[in-house]
This record gives C-alpha cells, sequence and structure tokens, in this order.
C-alpha cells in the first residue's frame, strides 16, 4: 500500500500544529464515487474515515422542510453543487484512542441500496481487520447507521465488539406502544431496530446516557434528528476529534443554513436548536468534526459565515 504524507497540513488552517493527514489508497475512481479512507492523526489519536458507500438522491421540494426548493437549489449552485440531485454519502469512522479501535456508526452491511456495503473493503484498504474493532459507538439506530451490526442472513457483522446505544434511542425504538402508536410509513424504521438488536447478545450491548463519558469519549446530546442521537469527542480544544453524525447532515445545506430542517429529523425544532449549539460550540473548540453524511474526505472544521457556518475540508 502506496502511503503519502502530507506534511503538516494543520500548519496555518488553524487546527494546531501536531494533525497530520495521511491520505491513502484513494484511486481517483474511488474519490470520484465518493469512496474512500481518510485518515488523520496527532500522535495522541487516529481517526479515519471509511466510506460505505454514496447514493444519488434526486432533489426534490421535501428535502428541507422549511426552504423552498428555488432557494436549496439556489445554495447548491453557489457551492457549485449539481441542483437536481444530492449524492449522499454514508460514512462511518474509527477512531484508534486508549489503546482500543472504535467503529463510530455501522453503514449497511448487505441490507442497503445499491453503491453501499463497501465499508469492510475500505477497512481493509485502511490496514483495519473488521474483526479488531473492540467497541462500536452508535450516534442513533436510524437504518442506514444500524443496519451494518448485523447481515441480512441474520449473522453479527461484530460478535466480539462492545456495542454502545444511547440510552433514549434504545428505549424510543425498542418501545411496543411506541411503535404500535407510530403511522405506517414509520412503522419501518422500529422494524428495522428490531431486526439488529433483538435477540443481539446482551453481553455484547450497553446503553449509556448522553452527557456521561463512555470508554474515554465525552457524549454530547444531539437530540431532535432522533430522540436519543449523541455525538462522540476524543481530546481537547484544537486537539479534538468529535464525530456530528446527523447534527448537520449534509453540510452544503444544513452546516450552512442551520436553521434548515432535514426532512429526516424527527423532532425539527429540537433538532435545530442542537445544530445551531453544537457548530457554534465546533467552530469555538476549533478541533475536527467528521459527518455521516459529509461528502469525502468528510473530516475537517467547521468556519463560522456572516450567516451559518462551513465545512472545511480538510485532508
Ligand atoms: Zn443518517
Amino acid at each position: 500500500m502506496e502511503l503519502k504524507r502530507r506534511d503538516l497540513m494543520g500548519v496555518g488552517m488553524g487546527i494546531g500544529l501536531t494533525w497530520a493527514f495521511l491520505p491513502i489508497h484513494v484511486s481517483m475512481a474511488k474519490a470520484e464515487a465518493g469512496s474512500g479512507v481518510t485518515k488523520t492523526s496527532n500522535g495522541k489519536f487516529t481517526v479515519y474515515a471509511l466510506s460505505d458507500g454514496t447514493v444519488r438522491r434526486p432533489l426534490d421540494a421535501g428535502f428541507v422542510r422549511n426552504a423552498n426548493l428555488s432557494e436549496v437549489q439556489a445554495a447548491l449552485a453557489e457551492q457549485r453543487l449539481p441542483t437536481d440531485h444530492i449524492m449522499v454519502p454514508y460514512t462511518p469512522f474509527v477512531v484508534e484512542a486508549n489503546g482500543k479501535r472504535f467503529l463510530m456508526d455501522t453503514g449497511f452491511a448487505d441490507n442497503g441500496p445499491e453503491g453501499t456495503g463497501r465499508l469492510h473493503e475500505n477497512m481493509r484498504a485502511a490496514g483495519i481487520e473488521p474483526n479488531t474493532i473492540d467497541v462500536i459507538l452508535m450516534s442513533h439506530l436510524h437504518g442506514d447507521h444500524i443496519n451494518g451490526l448485523r447481515r441480512k442472513d441474520g449473522s453479527l457483522v461484530y460478535p466480539d465488539a462492545k456495542v454502545y446505544i444511547p440510552r433514549p434511542e434504545y428505549e424510543h425504538w425498542m418501545s411496543e406502544e411506541k411503535m404500535n402508536a407510530a403511522p405506517e410509513a414509520a412503522q419501518g424504521g422500529f422494524k428495522t431496530v428490531r431486526r439488529v438488536l433483538q435477540d443481539y447478545p446482551q453481553d455484547r450491548l450497553e446503553m449509556f446516557d448522553p452527557g456521561k463519558p463512555v470508554e474515554g469519549f465525552e457524549t454530547i446530546a444531539g437530540f431532535g434528528h432522533s430522540p436519543g442521537q449523541t455525538a462522540f469527542s476524543v481530546g481537547s480544544g484544537a486537539e479534538s476529534f468529535t464525530y456530528l453524525a446527523d447534527v448537520a447532515h449534509y453540510p452544503a445545506l444544513f452546516v450552512r443554513h442551520p436553521h434548515w430542517q432535514v426532512q429526516f429529523d424527527m423532532n425539527p425544532d429540537v433538532a435545530q436548536t442542537t445544530r445551531h449549539e453544537l457548530l457554534a460550540r465546533m467552530k469555538e473548540q476549533g478541533g475536527l468534526v467528521g459527518g455521516y453524511h459529509f461528502p469525502f474526505p468528510s473530516i475537517g472544521t467547521i468556519a463560522a459565515r456572516e450567516e451559518g457556518y462551513s465545512f472545511e475540508a480538510k485532508a
């Protein structure tokens, strides 16, 4: 494997001197497909963004609940992005810290749409064997994040790893009462969580309360997108990495315009407040962030704009 080191990419970028980006094994074809591997390390811990794939989604009026399609298209055009569709990436992260390998969210395994299920291919490209994952930190239990824990045939993808789940998230999706009260169109989410978690070995599952540390990570309540969505942070200040999951879904729209609400935000008003708070905090902190639907290279910093913020990709 060819390892190409870029010299101290952090210099002059306001993200501290010790981050070194090591883009590895990314052929142009893969990068164009929105797939690949990003690796960065600061000597204390190492972060990998590992694509599970990208899906083309036609842009319709419903994608942003509270903006006109023309405004959304203008925002995309301004950033030189297509205005008739969005290439939605699905990007789990691996962090090596505290002597362990942590996987954050899991992709689809073999349960997803065409173009997904590539996480293990990219893990191996990064030199990580899937069976060496020690701990899995789940941000929330939407299908695109949790399906990768269990294959279609029922087998567990990470039988030896410990899986941490935000308690309010587990309690929501596993509640019979909530499932029965949900409209037909919302039943699928409940069924997916049951498919994956019912009969999951109990000694491998652990619930945590967002806000309380887990295995050396700070956990930050990121509620609204889903009832218990949680962000995870390691390190401090400019030497930190925070996994934002779906707090700001697709950054060209929701980092730029934090008051915009993606159609998947289950409680859009709470999600909007959370988004403002966390983006402000990330900007202040100056560390690196990653998001599940952040396009390749998927790791960068949050910068302020006159209105809203921008995601400044690094690597
Ligand atoms: Zn998602």
